[in-house]
C-alpha cells in the first residue's frame, strides 16, 4: 500500500519510548519526516537519531503536553523546522493506579491533564496549522470501553478522549481533516514493565490472540489512519487489542 506519507510531517507526543517511539519508527519508515517530542528531552533526542537514521528528517522538541505554553511552543518549532504539519499524534499518556479512597485531587488532575486536556491543547494547535485532508490521531486505550479497578482517573480520561474524537472530527470534517482515535490493549512497553508478570498473565488470559500487543502493533493502525487509504474514516475508535474487549 502506498500510504502517500513520504515528503509529510508528524508530531508524535510521548515518543521517548514505548508506544510513541513505535509510532515515530514506523511513520519514518513511510517516509514521513517527525518532529519526536516527549517530556524528557534526552529521550527525544535519541529517537530523533533513530529516525534520522531510517532516511528522514527529525526534529527533537521538548514538550510536556498538559501546559499550554509548551503545546504552543512545540508546534511553532515544528512549522519553524519543517514548515508544514500534517498529522498529530496525541499518544503521551499516565497510568499511575490507585484506588478512589486513596486517590487525591492532584492526583486526578494530573491524569486528567496529561491524558485528555493534552488532546484539547494539541488539537487548538492543530487546527491552525493542518492543512485540507490533515490528520489527528490519538492513543485511547480499552479502558475507555471497559473497567479496570484502581484506574477510574484514566479510564474516565481516556472516556473522553472517544468523545472528544468523535465530536471534533465533526468540526473537521468541512476541512476534510480525519479525527480518529486507537484504544490499545495490553502493550509492551517501558510503561507497563512496572505491572507484576502476575497481572500481566491474567490479562494474557484474556486475550484471544495470546500475547502482549506490541509498539509496532498500534503503529500499524497508526499509519494506516494517517495514510491516504484512510481519508473516508473519521470519529472512530479503533480498538488494537488482540480480541480482548471482544468476549
Ligand atoms: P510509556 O512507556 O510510559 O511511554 C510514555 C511516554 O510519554 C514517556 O516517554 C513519557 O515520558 C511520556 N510522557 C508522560 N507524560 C508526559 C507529558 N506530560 N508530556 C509529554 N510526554 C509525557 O507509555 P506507553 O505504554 O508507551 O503508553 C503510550 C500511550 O498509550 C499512553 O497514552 C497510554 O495511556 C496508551 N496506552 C498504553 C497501553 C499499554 O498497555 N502500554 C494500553 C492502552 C493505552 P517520561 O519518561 O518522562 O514519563
Amino acid at each position: 500500500m502506498d500510504t502517500k506519507l513520504a515528503g509529510k510531517v508528524a508530531i508524535v507526543t510521548g515518543a521517548g519510548r514505548g508506544i510513541g517511539r513505535g509510532i515515530a519508527l514506523s511513520l519514518a519508515k513511510e517516509g514521513c519526516n517527525v518532529v519526536v517530542s516527549d517530556r524528557d528531552e534526552e529521550t527525544a533526542v535519541e529517537v530523533t537519531e533513530e529516525v534520522k537514521a531510517i532516511g528522514v528528517s527529525a526534529h527533537a522538541v521538548p514538550c510536556d503536553v498538559s501546559r499550554a505554553e509548551a503545546v504552543a511552543r512545540l508546534f511553532s518549532e515544528a512549522v519553524s523546522t519543517f514548515g508544514r504539519v500534517d498529522v498529530v499524534v496525541n499518544n503521551a499518556g499516565i497510568f499511575p493506579f490507585t484506588s478512589l479512597s486513596h486517590m487525591t485531587e492532584s492526583d486526578w488532575d494530573t491524569v486528567l491533564d496529561v491524558n485528555v486536556k493534552s488532546v484539547f491543547l494539541t488539537s487548538k494547535e492543530a487546527v491552525k496549522v493542518l492543512p485540507d485532508g490533515g490528520r489527528i490521531i490519538s492513543i485511547s486505550s480499552i479502558a475507555s470501553l471497559i473497567g479496570f479497578a484502581g484506574l477510574t482517573h484514566y479510564c474516565a480520561s481516556k472516556g473522553a478522549i472517544n468523545g472528544f474524537t468523535r465530536a471534533l472530527s465533526l468540526e473537521l470534517a468541512p476541512r476534510k481533516i480525519t479525527v480518529n482515535a486507537i484504544a490499545p490493549g495490553s502493550i509492551d512497553t517501558p510503561g507497563t514493565s512496572t505491572v507484576s508478570r502476575e497481572v500481566i498473565e491474567q490479562s494474557l488470559a484474556m486475550v484471544p490472540i495470546a500475547r502482549q500487543g506490541t509498539p509496532e502493533d498500534i503503529a500499524a493502525a497508526v499509519v494506516f489512519l494517517a495514510s491516504e487509504a484512510a481519508s473516508y474514516i473519521t470519529g472512530q475508535v479503533i480498538t488494537v487489542d488482540g480480541g480482548w474487549t471482544v468476549r
